[in-house]
């Protein structure tokens, strides 16, 4: 019987964009670096570098918090089951709690009590020393988020939808994806419906404010709807959904758009396949040919500063330093 073998190909997305232009070291990590780390013969590099590469930040943590609740009020509406506000808000709140002893207990290193769902935190794994304040504000966000968004008109959109009209809701990296130049390209939205005219909308829910890159994760979202459900991507709806400030955006598909994306993507893919010994088989050349960043911010959010000797940068200790350095008045003044 054939053995389910799982290669490292090489594909793109936007995630894997972004990594690579913060910090080449931090890709190689991720991409590279930490492949096998689960197999059971695995070096202990490896296996480290895998453990850490999972480590999210406390805000990813609470975006991730609110994602996976939307998305089960969703399925339980689409399931047409009862959705209770605030037992949805209970439940968030103790999975929350119990994420973070799991995680300041470093848990994660136990093979034996590895969880799918979550894979602890940057600042435990780092021990910074964050007040109790800021993780009370951590789960505020996500509190207010989920609030809006069960008090929000998605609760009766998404009731009004006929089964036929639903199409996705969050449905993984094994679903979402296409080919784009011979290359697989993931692009997992959050919601995905057709409207009473058959137009297909994609909802991307954001906890965080508008920022750049946003607009080309929605593109992407089109290109994959209109690969799979065979539609011209510019009649995709689009719909940034900020579920923190109340607000949606909807960002228009065009001809340009989906032409500075395909732009985006092969200037992308020929950077990241240069540093590629073997582009066929996705071998990678030294590490040393992925430089560390010399942005230290990138460093205060990255899970592997342990594998390049930064463990003490953290936004605590870099705004610390900050406030030490003189200001160019005071330096003028001493000079003198
Ligand atoms: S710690 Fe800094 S240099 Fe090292 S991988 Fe992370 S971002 Fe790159």
């Amino acid at each position: 019987m054939g053995q389910n073998v799982i290669t490292n190909d090489f594909s793109w997305s936007k995630s894997r964009h972004e990594k690579f232009s913060g910090c080449r070291r931090a890709y190689f990590l991720h991409y590279y670096g930490s492949w096998g780390g689960w197999e059971n013969g695995a070096s202990e590099e490896a296996r480290q570098l895998f453990t850490l590469k999972r480590l999210a930040n406390r805000f990813n943590w609470a975006g991730n918090v609110v994602h996976a609740h939307i998305r089960d009020v969703l399925r339980n509406i689409q399931a047409e089951r009862a959705v209770e506000g605030e037992a949805v808000l209970r439940r968030a709140h103790q999975q929350m709690q119990r994420d973070w002893l799991y995680s300041r207990n470093k848990s994660y290193w136990d093979e034996g009590k590895r969880r799918p769902d979550f894979t602890g935190l940057v600042e435990h794994e780092y021990d910074e020393p964050i007040p109790a304040e800021e993780w009370k504000r951590n789960w505020h966000t996500v509190e207010q988020g989920l609030r809006w968004f069960l008090a929000s008109p998605w609760i009766e959109r998404a009731r009004a939808l006929k089964p036929q009209q639903w199409l996705e809701v969050d449905e993984g990296a094994q679903k979402s994806n296409f080919d784009m130049q011979g290359v697989k390209v993931f692009a997992i939205p959050d919601f995905v419906f057709r409207d009473e005219s058959g137009r297909i909308t994609v909802v991307d829910w954001k906890t965080g404010q508008m920022r750049e890159g946003y607009e080309d994760q929605v593109v992407g979202y089109a290109l994959y709807l209109a690969h799979r459900y065979r539609v011209p991507p510019e009649s995709v709806r689009c719909l940034l959904v900020f579920v923190n400030q109340g607000q949606e955006v909807e960002v228009r598909i065009d001809q340009p758009t989906v032409e500075r994306y395909r732009l985006l993507f092969e200037e992308s893919v020929r950077a990241m396949q240069a540093l590629l010994l073997n582009a066929a088989q996705n071998v990678p050349a030294d590490a040393a040919e992925f430089p560390k960043t010399e942005d230290l911010t990138e460093c205060a959010r990255c899970a592997f500063r342990r594998a390049c000797g930064r463990e003490h940068v953290t936004y605590a200790a870099l705004e610390a330093e900050r406030s030490r350095a003189p200001a160019p008045a005071q330096l003028t003044a001493s000079a003198a």
